[in-house]
């Protein structure tokens, strides 16, 4: 085989999800692909981090240059509800569903030391921030994976809202935990919703 062909082929293995089988299959699917298409790949490839941001309230995805997201600037989302997700991922799941219309806090991890990721690699201090600046009482809607890192990421949220005095400031409220996976990104829109309408106060 080509060495050209070999390092594509890891490359791609190196995506998440994609063994070596698939990734063969996909690196002969390029090599025999049009020419416009792998050109506009590898632009996009090479300009995805320039031509994105971080949303500065939500820390969802934006474009690039824009301060807030398209969630956060909607006027018509209720500002009084923030659904507090572990990823961006989880926040396009839910979007999927069209049955929420507040808006989001992406924390970025869950807290999981057997992976090295503690509560200072998490965004939470601009949640705290958002509850503090808040003019009402807001509901906060935890929706960690219902699994053992998401769990002790609500955990934490919750205690330290108690901690910082914040409590009298929000609605605590926690989706049940009958979804269809371990992971909201996985969960089918119907146990999503199902969760989310009949999620419980802490
Ligand atoms: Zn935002």
């Amino acid at each position: 085989m080509p060495e050209a062909l070999k390092r594509l082929i890891h490359n791609i293995s190196l995506l998440p999800g994609i063994g070596e089988n698939r990734a063969t299959k996909l690196a002969f699917f390029m090599l025999w692909a049009n020419e416009n298409y792998l050109k506009e790949l590898r632009e996009n490839i090479l300009t995805i981090k320039e031509n994105t941001a971080s949303c500065e309230t939500c820390w969802s995805i934006t474009d690039a240059g824009k301060l807030s997201c398209s969630i956060c600037n909607n006027e018509n989302r209720n500002h009084s509800q923030i659904c507090v997700v572990e990823e961006y991922l989880d926040l396009l799941t839910l979007e999927q569903s069209w049955w929420y219309t507040g808006v989001y806090h992406v924390l970025g991890w869950a807290i999981s030391p057997m992976n090295w990721v503690f509560v200072g690699d998490l965004n939470f201090s601009k949640l705290f921030t958002r509850i503090q600046d808040a003019d009402n009482k807001i509901e906060i809607i935890i929706a960690t994976n219902p699994n053992l890192e998401g769990e002790a990421t609500s955990t934490f949220l919750c205690e330290e809202i108690e901690k910082r005095k914040l409590k009298h400031k929000v609605t605590l409220t926690r989706l049940s935990r009958w979804l269809s996976s371990w992971y909201i990104e996985y969960a089918d829109t119907m146990s999503l919703v199902s969760a989310m309408r009949e999620r419980k106060e802490i």
